[in-house]
Parts: structure tokens; sequence; C-alpha cells
């Protein structure tokens, strides 16, 4: 294990941000990653774990130890008639993990291709995407425990997954390092395409045959089109979280305002469109120093080059507020700000 220091952040965050670390280490097994709960005492310390960095936005150089999660494999642990289950240890890149899946003919996760990230960072925010989440076809994941260096399992429902949400941002958030995931997925696929454009896409290719196969292609295809590739434009996807508010408030709003977009949430409430909320408050497409809103979407905050954290957090919290302003309604971020 190789610990280095003042290491630069930018290659392992997709917004691009150039911040430095004041220690930096790659973990590759469990061994390494109980060691380093053991020795370096980390309850102590302030620690920043790392998968992919595609949530993450850095405001300022990390004076602590960042945690590079690197284990892999993928293991097919049992199966029964309907289901199988499969264990992917946290640095698994998640949509090589999908694709491991849909070659095997492994069905539930094919909606959620292409995200980035590792499949270790998936429950913390209960990723989902085209009508699926992975609480849907979530087991159970272990963690090691920070503070005792032990493993814990949790189940499904200690994961207490809500929209974006996971246990892992409140209650148990730094206490634990997630070292893998196993997911429950179906020997028999239930196709899900009533989202977004999948329909479309698959009768403008002339799919005829239904698979899994064939969804994942299509989300592919609408993903690439339609979000910004952090390699050409460093961004962490959609900056905040769809709002969900009171139907009643809905209903006002649609008055004043005829097309908003919203959709049913929990009883006696709406998710509103974060994008559209935006977009109306005239921040689609707009350029404020090295950074913006992307110009077809407006929910994604982008770095045109050189932009720093703080930079894109204060354009973040001018949007908030305008939001807020013209509609009295609070959007909060989905990203982990640091
Ligand atoms: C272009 C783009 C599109 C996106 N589209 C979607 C989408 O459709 N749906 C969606 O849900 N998300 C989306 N995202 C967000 C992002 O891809 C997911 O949140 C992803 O799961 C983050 O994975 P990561 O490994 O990059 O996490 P990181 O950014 O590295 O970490 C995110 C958080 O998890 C913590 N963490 C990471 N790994 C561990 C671990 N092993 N143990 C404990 N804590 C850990 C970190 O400390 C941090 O707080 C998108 C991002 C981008 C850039």
């Amino acid at each position: 294990m190789n610990i280095l220091q003042n290491i630069s952040l930018q290659a392992y965050n997709t917004f691009g941000i150039d911040v430095k670390a004041k220690e930096f280490v790659e973990v590759h097994s469990l061994e390494e990653l109980k060691t380093l709960c053991s020795v370096f005492n980390l309850l102590e310390r302030n620690i920043l774990v790392l998968g992919g960095g595609s949530n993450i936005l850095l405001t300022k150089d990390f004076e602590g130890m960042v945690i590079c999660n690197r284990l892999e494999g993928i293991e097919k642990l049992h199966e029964d008639d309907e289901f199988i289950w499969v264990k992917a240890m946290a640095g698994e890149v998640w949509h090589h993990f999908v694709l491991w899946c849909i070659q095997r003919g492994y069905a539930g996760i094919e909606n959620l291709s292409l995200i980035p990230g590792c499949v270790g960072a998936a429950p913390m925010q209960n990723i989902g995407a085209y009508g699926v989440e992975i609480k849907d076809v979530f087991d159970s994941l272990e963690a090691v425990e920070i503070a005792t260096g032990e493993m814990k399992t949790f189940t499904r429902a200690a994961c207490k997954f809500g929209y974006r949400e996971s246990v892992f941002k409140h209650e148990a958030k730094g206490k634990y390092i997630i070292s893998s995931v196993t997911f429950k997925l179906y020997k028999q696929p239930r196709f899900n395409t009533s989202y977004g454009a999948i329909q479309q896409v698959l009768d403008k290719k002339g799919v005829k045959e239904l698979s899994i196969k064939a969804i994942s292609d299509a989300v592919i295809e609408i993903r690439s089109s339609k979000l910004p590739d952090p390699k050409k434009l460093g961004n962490s996807g959609s900056f905040f979280k769809n709002p969900e508010i009171p139907s009643m408030q809905f209903e006002q709003l649609k008055q004043q305002y005829a097309d908003m977009v919203g959709y049913p949430a929990s009883p006696g409430f709406t998710k509103v469109a974060a994008g559209w909320l935006i977009e109306q408050c005239g921040w689609k497409g707009k350029v404020v120093g090295n950074t913006g809103s992307h110009k077809d979407q407006a929910l994604v905050l982008v770095n045109y080059g050189g932009a720093t954290g703080a930079e894109i957090w204060q354009l973040a919290m001018d949007i908030q507020q305008s939001v807020k302003d013209k509609f009295g309604i609070e959007i909060v971020p989905e990203v982990n700000v640091i």
C-alpha cells in the first residue's frame, strides 16, 4: 500500500477540479482496507472514500486522506428457479458490471447502463435511471466499519433506500467503507421500456424481439446523445435532485405555469422536474466564468475548463436561490459537496 502526499485530484473527479489531497491511497484488497482502518486510526482522521468521483464537487484542497476504492471481482453466488445472486466488489466500474450481467442474461440492471462510477457508490444514493433504481435488485452489501475494522452486512431494509437516498447519506455517513454489493437479478427479464425515449429508440431501430441487450443499447444511445461526456466536458450529471412538493402547491403553480412538469411521488406529493425549474429561471445554457448550466441539460452544471469547485458551488447556490425566489421551491444538491 503506497500512501502518497499532496496529490492532485483532478484525474479522480469527473468535474475535473484541480485540488490537492494531503494523503492519497489506492486500496486493492479487503486486507489492505482492514489494515488501513487498524493501522491509521481512520476514525480520528478526515477521510474521503472515492470510487469514480462522478458524484462529488471538491470545493477546496482536502486536508486528510483520500482512499480510492479499487477492490475488483464479480462472482455468481447462487441461484434458484427465479433469481441469481451476484456479488460485485466495490471498485468494479458500474457499467462494466452491467455489461457482465447482460452478457450472461442476468436481468434487472439493463436500464442503469452507462451510469458513471463504481459499484461501491451505487447504494450511496440508490442510483436510478429510466424507471429502475438499484434498490429494486439489491440484496445486501458488505462494508468495513471504520471504527473497528470489522465487516458489517447491510440488508436492503438496513440501507433505508429512498429517492437518491440511503442510510449512508445520513446516520451511517462517514462510518463505513462499502467493500462489495450483492444483487438479486432475474432469470426471466421484466422489461421496462416505458421511461424516456427507450421505446421510441427501439422502434426506430426496428427491434422486433425485446431483450435486455436491446434495452441496454437503447439506453446507451439515449444517454450518449443527451448527456455531456465528462471526459470532454467536466460535470457530475444532475447537480440537483428533483424536489417533491405538496400536490396542492403543484396544482396552484400549474395554474400559473401550465407547462410545469410533475410526476406522482409519495401520497400527497408531486415530484417536479428540477431541470424545468432551472430552465424557467433562465439558466439553461448560461455561461458564468468557467462554469455554467449545460445548453441541452439545465440540470447539469459543467466545467468549461479551469473552473474551481468554489466557482461551481457559487453557481449552484445562485441557481438554488433563483428557483426559490421564483417558485418558492427549495432544490437540494444530489452531488456530494466536499
Ligand atoms: C454524466 C453523468 C451521468 C450520471 N447519471 C446518473 C444517473 O442517471 N443516475 C444516478 O443515480 N446517478 C447518475 N450520475 C451520478 C453518479 O454516476 C452516481 O452517483 C455514481 O454512483 C457515483 O459513483 P462514483 O463511484 O463515481 O462515486 P464517487 O463520486 O466517487 O462518490 C460518491 C459518494 O459516495 C462515497 N463513496 C464512494 N465509494 C464508496 C465506498 N466504497 N464506500 C463508502 N462510500 C463511498 C463518496 O465518499 C461520495 O460521498 C451521473 C454522473 C455523471 C457524471
